[in-house]
């Protein structure tokens, strides 16, 4: 476990008390790519924490991330599709939209504008040190990486700090870029005076959810359990999941990954200890295994499948939350700009 790693776990865990303590100093911020729909890596790793800071009383903005499509491939796609599922997920899996801001960001001229000064707080060689940007390029296939690719994280900087968010429900993959994020703010404090909060990850039990592969669950490479398949389609999802040739099923996430990361999710959804439920299936197999996931998987996602039924038929009311999110989101990014340039002396008439 690297320094930085250990690092992020212990101020997860300092949030984590605070979320317990005094839940409405707490401003969430995090988001989704529109890049297809939301599968179980998003739900474990992130969904469930904004909910949890939701109902404890944080103040939630769910950003979806529409420009950062971009960065690691030429065409959009359905991007508009891909937002309303990407809305429709959220709220399927609770999110109050009366008290989320959900919004996209191509939406806020003011906050994609903080890039600029943020941009100078940066240098090009540490940003291309940054290890979750070399593997995003690596996954899809991008031998020379894009300027938007490089700048991304700075991007994610300004999603971040224009509304002041200071915790970020996320995965593993985005700690690089959440550091960033760090280093941006404090470099802005120093330079022109206190302004922003160093935001901290919100991490889950599950920081990594490998997909049906064996490879990180990424929507882009099709190897997810999407969160609006059927409880058929997930079955044949998971019947094609990758495991090993060992009858006898023991969790050991170092020699074990895949076998490991399927009992990671039954656990998950049962709440019942991973190596507890390795002994309950014994020598039943991958077929057990599997078998056990479809239930476990199926049941826990139910409530919001059906809930994500009802608002596929309602693209109205979807569009008003994304509309609302998008007046709110413009009025917090103006005012922190209008501070931004105040701080920075930009203010001539
Ligand atoms: P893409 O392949 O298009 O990048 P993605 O599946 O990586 O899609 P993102 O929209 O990039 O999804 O990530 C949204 C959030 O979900 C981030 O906080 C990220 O850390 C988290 N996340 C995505 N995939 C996983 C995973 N497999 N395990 C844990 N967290 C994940
Ligand atoms: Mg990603």
């Amino acid at each position: 476990m690297t320094e930085s790693y250990q690092a992020a776990l212990a101020r997860s865990a300092e949030l984590d008390k605070i979320l317990d303590t005094d839940p409405g100093s707490l401003r969430m911020l995090t988001g989704d790519r529109p890049t297809g729909a939301l599968h179980i890596g998003h739900y474990f790793a992130s969904i469930r924490n904004r909910v949890k800071l939701q109902q404890r009383g944080a103040e939630i903005w769910q950003l979806v991330a529409d420009y950062q499509v971009i960065t690691d491939r030429e065409a959009l796609g359905d991007v508009a599709g891909n937002v309303r599922g990407l809305v429709i997920d959220n709220i399927a899996a609770g999110l109050d939209p009366e008290r989320a801001t959900i919004f996209t960001h191509s939406s806020v001229p003011a906050l994609n504008q903080l890039m600029l000064p943020f941009l100078s707080l940066v240098s090009v060689a540490e940003l291309q040190r940054n290890p979750t940007v070399k593997d995003e390029a690596k996954s899809a296939g991008i031998t020379s990486i894009g300027g938007l690719l490089l700048t991304y994280p700075v991007h994610q900087a300004a999603d971040i700090l224009f509304c002041k968010a200071n915790v970020v429900p996320v995965g593993r993959d985005q700690l690089p870029h959440l550091e960033q994020t760090r280093v941006i703010a404090r470099r802005f404090n120093e330079r022109y005076g206190p302004t922003f909060p160093e935001p901290g990850a919100l991490l889950s039990e599950a920081t990594l959810i490998l997909g049906t592969d064996g490879t990180k669950m990424s929507k882009s490479k099709g190897n997810v359990i999407e969160l609006r398949m059927t409880a058929d389609e997930t079955a044949k999802k998971i019947k094609g999941a990758k495991t090993d040739s060992d009858r006898v099923i023991t969790y050991d996430p170092d020699t074990r990954p895949e076998v490991a990361n399927l009992l990671l999710l039954i656990s998950l959804c049962e709440g019942t200890p991973p190596e507890a439920v390795a002994d309950e299936i014994g020598d039943g197999g991958g077929g057990a295994l599997k078998k056990r996931l479809t239930d476990a998987v199926n049941t826990e996602l139910e409530p919001l499948r059906a809930r994500r039924a009802e608002l596929e038929k309602d693209p109205a009311y979807v569009a008003g939350i994304l509309r609302r999110g998008n007046e709110r989101a413009n009025e917090v990014a103006e005012q922190t700009l209008a501070e931004v340039r105040e701080r920075m002396g930009m203010v001539y008439t």
